[in-house]
C-alpha cells in the first residue's frame, strides 16, 4: 500500500529483487472505483486504509514454506526500504482471485467514472525499462497536467509497462485536438526513454501516426514492403500500423456526438440518464465469456453479438445517438434485440463497466407499449398475485384444471404458454392463513423483524415461509407479517412500469412504519427482495422512504450471517451429516453474492456446502414459460445448472434462493430443490 505512484513505482524494483512472478499496478482512480463496484470486480476487501496506489505481489514456489519465505524477506525488505505503509498477505486461493478480479477489471473500472470525459487507450501500453518507469510517469503526469487533465493508471509495473489511460472528452472537438496533443508528447517521451510506443496491445492506428519518429523512415518503408508483399491488394486489415488514416478518424463518439433527451420512469439518476446509462459499454465485450459467471445467458445461449449485453447496448445508443432513425428507440426491431435479455442483473454486477440492461429493457419497453398494444400474456402476468389468490381460492381443483393436458393446449394457444410447462401449483392454505391462525410464540429478546411473504411464498410454497418464521423464532425474534400487495416485480419485468410505481408506494407506505422503528424486513425470494431493494428507489424517486425500506431490507440469510455468533440468542441445530449444492438466484448472486447464502447454510455442523457454479438458471419468472422463449430458456439451464444437479449424488439436498431457480431446476432436471429456509429449519435440532 503507497501513499502516491512515484513510491509504488520506485518500491517496484525492491520487490523485484525478491524474484516474483508478478508485480501489477493498480491506481487511485482503480482502487477508488473497485470500492463502489459490485460483483466480481469490487474485490478490495484486502485493502488497509485508504492507499492512493497499491502494489500486487505473486510468488510461486515449490512449498507453501519457501512461498512465506519468500513473503517474510520480501515485507522485510520493504521495511527496510522504508517502501509502502501496509502489506496485506493473501494466500487463500479465493481472496486472491478476488484481488486479480479487480485489477483485471481495471481498464472498465475506470471507464465508470461519471461525465463524458472518460479515460481513453491511445498511449495506454508504452513501456520503458523498469527501472526508468518512475521517472517516466512523473515526466508522463507533467505532460497530462500540462494538457489539463488526469489519468487512470493500472499495469504491469514488473515489466516498466502501465496502462495510463488519459481522461478526455471524445464528444467534444477540444478533447478530440487534447487527445492527438498529450499523444504527440507521449510520443518524443517514449522514444527519449528509449522505450516501446506499445509494449503490449499494438501499434493500431492510435500509434501509427508515430511510427515513422520510432522507427524511422526505412524500417517504416519495409513493414510496408512486407505487408504488401503478402497483401498485395490491401484487404488483410488494412491501415494499422503502416498507411494508417489519423488517430482523430473513426472515433466510437467523436464531435458532433449527440444523444436525444429521453424521458424515463424510472430514476437514472445514478447513470446521469438514461443515455449515459446505455454509454457506460465500452465495447470491451466482457459480456461474451461462455461457461464463467452468469453474464449474459442470452448469449451463452445462442453465441450472437445481438443477444449480447454489448450488441443490446450498442443497438440503443445507435438510436439514441442518431446513426439509426430515432424511431428505432421503441420499434419492433429494438423489441426483438432486448426480447431474449432474462433482466437477471447478471450485467449490473458482472459487467465490469456495470450496464444495467435489465433496468434499460424495463424502461424500453414502458415506452414501447406507449405507442404497441400490451400483450393479455403480459397483463396476466403481471397480475399474477391476483391470478393466483383466486385460483387458491379454487384449490385443488385450480390445480387439477391448469395441469391437465386440454388447458396446458389452450393456454399454450391462445396466450402462447408453452404446453411442456406446468403452471405452478397453488396451495388453499396460504402462509398468511397459516400465519393469521397461529399461536404467538415466546419471548422475543431480538425483538420484532417483519417477514416481507412475497407472492410465491404466500400462494405457491407457504411451507418455504413457515421455515422462515421457525428460524426468525428460533433466533429469537417476534415475527410481524403485514398485508402487502405483489412487490411489483412481474411488472417491471413488462415494462409496466406506472403500476409497478403504484405497488412500490403502496408497500412502502405500508412497510416504512416499521423501518422507522428499526424493523428490519427479511424475504426468501430473491427477486421480491431485489425489488425492494433496488427498484423502489427508482420507482420512487421522490420518496424518501423508499430508500428507507430498501435499506431495511435483505434476504433471510443475511441475517442469519449477521446474527451467527453475535452474542445473542442462536439457532441450534442438529450435526446429521448432509450435503447441500446451493444455486444463488441471479438477483442476489448479482446484490449481495453468494456469501451470506454460503454461510448460512454452514451453520447446521452436519452440513457440507458447495456451490452451484454461479450461472442462470434459464427460467427469469414468466420467460419460460413463454413459447418463443422455452428453448432458449432450456439452453440456459443445460449450460451448466442442468448437468451440475444431475452430477450430484442422489442424498444430496439442492437448495435454491429463488422461485424461478426452483420451478425450473425441477422441471429439467427432476430433482426438487428446496427454499434455504427449508433446509435450515429441517436441520434444527429438537428440543
Ligand atoms: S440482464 Fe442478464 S440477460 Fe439481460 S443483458 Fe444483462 S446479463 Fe444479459
Amino acid at each position: 500500500h503507497f501513499n502516491g505512484i512515484t513510491e509504488a513505482l520506485e518500491a517496484t524494483m525492491t520487490v523485484l529483487e525478491e524474484s516474483p512472478s508478478a508485480v501489477e499496478h493498480a491506481g487511485s482512480m482503480v482502487l477508488r472505483e473497485a470500492r463502489r463496484a459490485l460483483g466480481p470486480s469490487g474485490g478490495v476487501d484486502f485493502l488497509q486504509g485508504e492507499p492512493e496506489d497499491i502494489l500486487i505481489v505473486e510468488f510461486f514456489g515449490e512449498s507453501e514454506a519457501e512461498v512465506a519465505a519468500r513473503l517474510d524477506r520480501l515485507e522485510q525488505r520493504m521495511v527496510r526500504a522504508r517502501q509502502g505503509y501496509a502489506v496485506t498477505r493473501i494466500v487463500d486461493p479465493a481472496a486472491q482471485a478476488r484481488v486479480w478480479a479487480m485489477r483485471t477489471a481495471g481498464q472498465n473500472l475506470i471507464a465508470n467514472i461519471p461525465g463524458d470525459a472518460k479515460p481513453v487507450a491511445f498511449v495506454e501500453d508504452a513501456a520503458v525499462a523498469p527501472e526508468k518507469l518512475p521517472e517516466f510517469v512523473r515526466r508522463f503526469d507533467g505532460i497530462l497536467r500540462r494538457h489539463g487533465t488526469d489519468a487512470g493508471y493500472y499495469g504491469h509495473a514488473s515489466v516498466g509497462c502501465l496502462h495510463i489511460r488519459p481522461v478526455v472528452n471524445l464528444k467534444r472537438r477540444e478533447g478530440i485536438d487534447q487527445m492527438a496533443a498529450i499523444s504527440r508528447d507521449v510520443a518524443d517521451l517514449v522514444i527519449e526513454f528509449a522505450g516501446a510506443l506499445s509494449g503490449e496491445h499494438g501499434d493500431g492506428i492510435a500509434r501509427a501516426g508515430w511510427n515513422e519518429k520510432a522507427f524511422g523512415p526505412a524500417l517504416c518503408q519495409a513493414f510496408r514492403d512486407v505487408k504488401a508483399a503478402f497483401d498485395p491488394k490491401g484487404i488483410m486489415n488494412p491501415g494499422k500500423i503502416v498507411d494508417a488514416p489519423p488517430m482523430t478518424e473513426n472515433l466510437r463518439y467523436g464531435e458532433g456526438y449527440s444523444t436525444v433527451p429521453v424521458k424515463t420512469r424510472l430514476s437514472f439518476a445514478g447513470e446521469g440518464g438514461f443515455a449515459a446509462a446505455v454509454e457506460r459499454c465500452n465495447g470491451s465485450g466482457a459480456c461474451h465469456k461462455v461457461k464463467a459467471g452468469s453474464m449474459c445467458p442470452s448469449y451463452m445461449a445462442t453465441r450472437r453479438e445481438e443477444d449480447s449485453t454489448r450488441g443490446r447496448a450498442n443497438a440503443l445508443r445507435a438510436a439514441l445517438s442518431g446513426a439509426l432513425p430515432v424511431d428505432e428507440l421503441d420499434s419492433e426491431r429494438m423489441f426483438a434485440v432486448l426480447d431474449l435479455c432474462l433482466m437477471c442483473k447478471s450485467c449490473k454486477s458482472e459487467c465490469p463497466s456495470h450496464v444495467d440492461m435489465g433496468k434499460l429493457k424495463a424502461e424500453f419497453l414502458h415506452r414501447y407499449y406507449r405507442s404497441h398494444r400490451v400483450p393479455l400474456r403480459s397483463r396476466l402476468v403481471a397480475d399474477v398475485h391476483r391470478l393466483n389468490s383466486a385460483m387458491a381460492r379454487a384449490a385443488p381443483l385450480a390445480n387439477l384444471l391448469t395441469g391437465s393436458a386440454p388447458a396446458r393446449w389452450a393456454l399454450d394457444a391462445i396466450l402462447g404458454l408453452d404446453r411442456r410447462r406446468r403452471l405452478p401449483a397453488v396451495r388453499s392454505r396460504t402462509f398468511e392463513s397459516w400465519f393469521r391462525s397461529r399461536r404467538r410464540a415466546g419471548p422475543a429478546p431480538r425483538g420484532r423483524v417483519l417477514f416481507f411473504h412475497d407472492t410465491f411464498t404466500n400462494f405457491n410454497h407457504p411451507e418455504a415461509g413457515m421455515a422462515a418464521v421457525a428460524l426468525l423464532e428460533g433466533l429469537g425474534y417476534e415475527v410481524v407479517v403485514v398485508p402487502h400487495v405483489c412487490c411489483g416485480r412481474p411488472m417491471i419485468s413488462k415494462g409496466l412500469l406506472d403500476r409497478a410505481a403504484a405497488n412500490a408506494g403502496h408497500n412502502v407506505a405500508a412497510l416504512f412504519p416499521y423501518v422507522e422503528e428499526g424493523v428490519r424486513i427479511v424475504g426468501i425470494e430473491a427477486s421480491c427482495m431485489a425489488t425492494l431493494k433496488d427498484e423502489y428507489p427508482d420507482l420512487l424517486p421522490g420518496d424518501p422512504r423508499a430508500r428507507a425500506v430498501s435499506g431495511a431490507s435483505s434476504m433471510l440469510e443475511e441475517l442469519l450471517a449477521d446474527t451467527a455468533g453475535d452474542g445473542g440468542p442462536q439457532l441450534r441445530f442438529s450435526s446429521a451429516p448432509k450435503n447441500v449444492a446451493l444455486h444463488v438466484h441471479t438477483h442476489e448472486q448479482a446484490l449481495i453474492g453468494p456469501g451470506a447464502a454460503l454461510k448460512a447454510l454452514r451453520l447446521p455442523p452436519g452440513f457440507a456446502v458447495e456451490q452451484i457454479p454461479a450461472s442462470c438458471c434459464g427460467l427469469a419468472g414468466a420467460f419460460g414459460y413463454e413459447k418463443e422463449h422455452y428453448e432458449v430458456s432450456m439452453l440456459i439451464g443445460e449450460d451448466r445448472v442442468f448437468p451440475s444437479v444431475r452430477a450430484l449424488p442422489p442424498d444430496t439436498d439442492v437448495v435454491v434462493t429463488g422461485f424461478s431457480c426452483r420451478e425450473q431446476i425441477e422441471h429439467g432436471t427432476g430433482r426438487r430443490p428446496k427454499f434455504l429456509a427449508e433446509a435450515l429449519a429441517a436441520a434444527l435440532a429438537q428440543v
